[in-house]
């Protein structure tokens, strides 16, 4: 029998969510982003699940040709457009739209002779400071792009820094943005998750849809329940081992969790080789046939241990939740000290994913 630590994703849940966009954002099409595999819930079962998004967005061109080998002809937006001008006939290959962001691009454009793609999105920095061209050169940037042999379109973009966290920045880099595309034409694309439901203002013809399509909050404190979302992953392992230990003993490497009273041990078969972070700190809950047990020890890399004393006749075989119905990954995030997103990112190929029946 195969290990039993696996992922289980529902595209159900996807098509809910992209549906609550959707009612977030009415007036709006949805670019549906599917970077990192989909945030790790893998391409091949969520983006049949998001046919009825307007576009699909990645990072990489290697992401775009892998939606084209499921035989999915949707447009796909390339969020950070190519830095190799070698890969602008894959482009031109796979369908995909540009984003331009950096001068560099441009000039290879013009040495590409045409452009590969109908329809280009001129990305603006307009506070981020990590991509995008200066919002003093839009005017001269749309020029160039305008007198490329093939482009219909020429759209705008911009991301937000902290849309999830700081509303005055989100509005400060909108105004910058406006300024700098007033009277240029085009569609405009700058709403992410945390923008598209609390910045309304930023919703223009395009919003992008990340981390809300797989159900989780990109805002602090909220869940992805609580936003009218369904969670889209499901991450179980099973109990291999309970082992009594008593007060003065230790557990794991490090001797990290000192007991201090008699105590019932699982050990569970998933560890930071399958992505459950060595970061997690004890206390951190698992669902043991829905009744919570906390992390005691130090993650291994094929194994966690947690405490089973609130657990009721907990047996070898038991199925244990690490995140998912019940256990909100944003809850499970603070005990690593990180993000959501970066918990659903990180499972490896090591855990067999399953789609929800
Ligand atoms: C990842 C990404 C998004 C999606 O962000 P969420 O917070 O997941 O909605 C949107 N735009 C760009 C440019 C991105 O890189």
């Amino acid at each position: 029998m195969p290990r039993n630590t696996q992922v289980t994703i529902d595209p159900e849940a996807i098509r809910h969510n992209l549906g609550q966009v959707k009612a977030w954002a009415p007036d709006a099409k949805v670019m549906a982003v599917v970077k990192a595999d989909a945030y790790g819930h893998r391409l091949d079962l969520c983006v049949p699940a998001l046919k009825q998004a307007d576009l699909l967005a990645v990072a990489t061109l290697e992401e775009a040709r892998a939606i084209r080998r499921l035989g999915i002809d949707q447009g796909i937006v390339l969020l950070e457009g190519v830095s190799h001008f070698s890969d602008l006939a894959m482009v031109e290959e796979l369908g995909l739209e540009l984003v331009v962001h950096h001068t560099s691009q441009i000039d290879a454009l013009e040495q590409f002779g045409r452009s590969p793609t109908h329809r280009i999105w001129i990305k603006l920095n307009t506070g981020m400071n990590r991509l995008g061209l200066k919002p003093a050169d839009a005017r001269a940037s749309h020029q160039r792009l305008s007198a490329l042999v093939g482009v219909e379109d020429i759209h705008w973009m911009s991301h937000f820094a902290s849309s999830e966290s700081d509303p005055q920045q989100t509005k400060a880099q909108m105004q910058l943005f406006d300024a700098a595309v007033a009277g240029l034409g085009g569609a405009e694309c700058l709403a992410n998750s945390a923008a598209i439901i609390q910045s309304p203002e930023t919703h223009r013809a395009w919003v992008r849809a990340g981390v809300v399509l797989y159900g989780i909050s990109p805002l602090a404190g909220q869940t992805g329940a609580s936003l009218g979302l369904r969670e889209a992953m499901h991450v179980e392992a099973e109990l291999i081992a309970i082992n009594q230990v008593m007060p003065g003993e230790r557990i794991g490497y490090g001797g990290r969790f000192m007991v201090d009273q008699p105590m019932v041990i699982g050990v569970v078969s998933i560890g930071y080789g399958d992505g459950y972070p060595r970061a997690m700190r004890d206390g951190a809950p698992v669902l043991v046939k829905g009744q919570r047990a906390s992390l005691a020890g130090r993650v291994s890399m094929d194994m966690i241990t947690v405490n089973l004393t609130e657990v009721d006749d907990p047996q070898i075989g038991d199925a244990v939740t690490l995140w998912g119905p019940g256990l909100p990954v944003e809850e499970i995030a603070q005990w690593a000290d990180t993000i959501p997103y970066e918990l659903v990112c990180r499972m490896t190929r090591r855990v067999r994913y399953n789609i929800a029946p």
